[in-house]
């Protein structure tokens, strides 16, 4: 095969979108006036970080490399899998070609990136970036170096993306985009290197709270830009691109075949041997089914008002979240089980519940994404009074555990289900029910009648203060695990659920 270019320079722009479009970008029109650019290149949904790049670096969709922001955090990526990155490939085929990863956000080079491949990594903030980058490219002749710049996600989440603030950031990284193509320049490398500019995913205008988010499929979030110049590239109008088709793109520049187990393409265009879109391989297929609730059959709170749903957390907007949430870090809104749900990787919501006295009950569908010790999934608590709580955690490998405390007791008390042999990825119901009048607390997963223990303490909160419901956060025993899943649905009652109760729940939404 033919080799277009000698290098290729990758640079990511974390929650650029379009937004390139929409900003002066002097050093980017530039580079790209004689170039290819798509302007509608579909992402991954979730609209997430480790989703999108992990496609862009790896040639397959999200599902198939299993990335999360969680997981590129916590492992790095197995060197045996079936679908490599771009990285690895080039390895395998030139084991001398000079390799480099230059990352804000150090996930891409922890857990995208494979170990072991002799692959330069860096890790600063972006615009610390730039020196340690010039000093490599004047000391090496590299065949691939991608970058990852972060800093206008950041704006995009304070500020709402589209916002002046969010693309002032991307001017900036035209700027920074402008220094290392400078230096790639006197090296006298121009003609011969293509450069690429991309978007991992988009953003949302700021919400009632004035912060942006992405994980959903709204345009804003799910297109992105896709600018290529130099090593070949065509001058050229791009149509039908996924974001994962960068990695083929990468492979047929430096002229080396495309894996058949990604189901990605060349976008037709680009170089002047493929003129035109071809079928996108399936590539190797995945085999996997997660069973799914049926669709909504009339609305919950109507359907449940007997049993007293007094705080509702459906998930379906940022801007639908009741007064007095709090949202630290980052949250995302994907698929759930109904309409949208609410992941959190990287941030916890914490709300209020509206007077819940001596007996209340807490329902909601988690999704886990991983199972670990201690992985705070929801509790309530007074933040005036940490003497009493509950909570549910995810534990060890096999269950999960409830843990409460009441006022008068020393002792925490624990509750354990053993969770479903298949727990990845798949939605589990969650019910807890506390009956302070028996002095008993219910757990149930999955419909099943509730497994009841009876408490040392009569009642949990002091009535009169009132406790907050924490998602995603353990504040009681300190910080400890995120918690990698999603939740939906979620509803605090102010009264205690029977059997019959989550027979009712089961009909609505299974049957
Ligand atoms: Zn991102």
């Amino acid at each position: 095969m033919k080799a277009w270019a000698k290098r290729v320079v990758l640079f990511g722009v974390d929650g650029a979108g379009t937004f390139f479009e929409q900003t002066p970008t002097p050093n980017m029109d530039r580079i790209f006036q004689n170039g290819a650019v798509s302007r509608r290149t579909l992402t991954e949904i979730p609209t997430i970080s480790a989703e999108c790049w992990g496609s862009m670096l790896h040639g397959v969709d999200c599902r198939r490399h299993g990335l999360t922001n969680w997981v590129t955090g916590k492992k790095p990526y197995p060197v045996d899998s079936p679908y490599p990155s771009v990285f690895r490939v080039i390895r395998e085929r030139c084991p001398d070609a000079e390799l480099a990863s230059f990352c804000d956000w150090n996930n891409v080079n922890f857990g995208i990136i494979e170990d072991g491949l002799g692959v330069y990594k860096y890790h600063a903030k972006d615009y610390d970036l730039l020196q340690p980058a010039i000093e490599y490219i004047n000391n090496h002749d590299f065949t691939l170096m991608y970058f990852h710049f972060d800093s206008v996600d950041h704006e995009g989440h304070a500020h709402g993306y589209g916002t002046p603030e969010h693309l002032a950031m991307i001017s900036k990284n035209d700027e920074y985009i402008g220094k290392i193509v400078e230096a790639i320049e006197k090296r006298g490398w121009l003609e011969d290197t293509m450069i690429i500019v991309e978007a991992d995913h988009g953003g949302t205008p700021p919400d009632a709270n004035g912060r942006g988010s992405h994980g959903g499929d709204s345009e804003a979030e799910k297109y992105v830009c896709f600018y290529a110049a130099g090593g070949g590239v065509q001058h050229a109008e791009l149509h039908d691109m996924l974001v994962r088709d960068t990695a083929p793109a990468i492979l047929h520049a430096l002229g080396l075949e495309i894996p058949h187990t990604w189901n990605s393409r060349v976008p037709g265009g680009l170089f002047a041997d493929m003129p035109e879109n071809l079928p996108r391989p399936e590539g190797l297929p995945l085999e996997r089914k997660e069973p799914q609730p049926k669709p909504e059959t009339g609305r919950f709170w109507e359907r449940f008002s007997t049993l007293k749903p007094a705080l509702y957390l459906p998930f379906e907007s940022f801007n639908a979240l009741p007064e007095g949430t709090e949202q630290q870090g980052k949250l995302y809104l994907v698929d759930g089980v109904r309409g949208h749900g609410m992941r959190f990787d990287d941030g916890s919501l914490s709300a209020p519940c509206p007077a819940a006295d001596e007996c209340f009950s807490l329902t909601g569908w988690v999704k886990l994404n991983a199972v670990e010790s201690r992985m705070p999934i929801m509790g309530v608590h007074c933040p005036e009074n940490p003497a009493s709580w509950l909570y549910v955690v995810a534990t060890e490998e096999d269950h999960l555990v409830l843990t409460v405390r009441t006022l008068d007791a020393e002792k925490t008390r624990n509750m354990e289900i053993g969770l479903p042999p298949q727990r990845d990825g798949v939605w589990m119901f969650l019910a807890v029910s506390f009956d302070a009048e028996s002095g008993t607390t219910g757990f149930s997963l999955n419909f099943e009648p509730f497994l009841r223990q009876q408490l040392p303490g009569k009642q949990l909160f002091l009535s009169g203060q009132y406790p907050r419901l924490f998602l995603g956060r353990d504040d009681v025993q300190g910080p400890g695990q995120q918690f990698p899943g999603v939740l939906d649905d979620v509803c605090l009652y102010r009264g205690v659920l029977s059997d019959e109760d989550m027979a009712r729940l089961k009909a609505y939404y299974m049957d």
